[in-house]
């Protein structure tokens, strides 16, 4: 329990602080808890931070997907191996 603001219970969830940027960044990922994601759709002040980063967070995961997994370099240049040329240099 953190000392300062008494908590009224009597207001019940019309007083939910508002989302700190961790919970704005769970609720662009689809995680936030419903109690929370509650207080979004009420809240404009909340709502605008939240939408902006949920915006930034589907630009980046549509980056994520069209970005070539690690490993793709590798993988590339096995298959692309120039075969050496064989002849000239065989050792008997
Ligand atoms: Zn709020």
């Amino acid at each position: 329990m953190k000392p300062g603001k008494p908590a009224d219970r009597s207001v019940g969830t019309m007083k939910e602080p508002h989302l700190t940027p961790d919970e704005i960044v769970l609720w662009a990922e689809g995680l936030l808890p419903a109690v929370r994601a509650l207080h979004l759709a009420q809240c404009a002040e909340c709502f605008v931070p939240a939408e902006r980063e949920r915006v930034l967070f589907v630009q980046l995961s549509r980056l994520e997907h069209l970005a070539p997994s690690r490993g793709f370099a590798e993988r590339v240049m096995e298959r692309v191996r120039i075969p050496t040329p064989s002849g000239g240099h065989e050792r008997r």
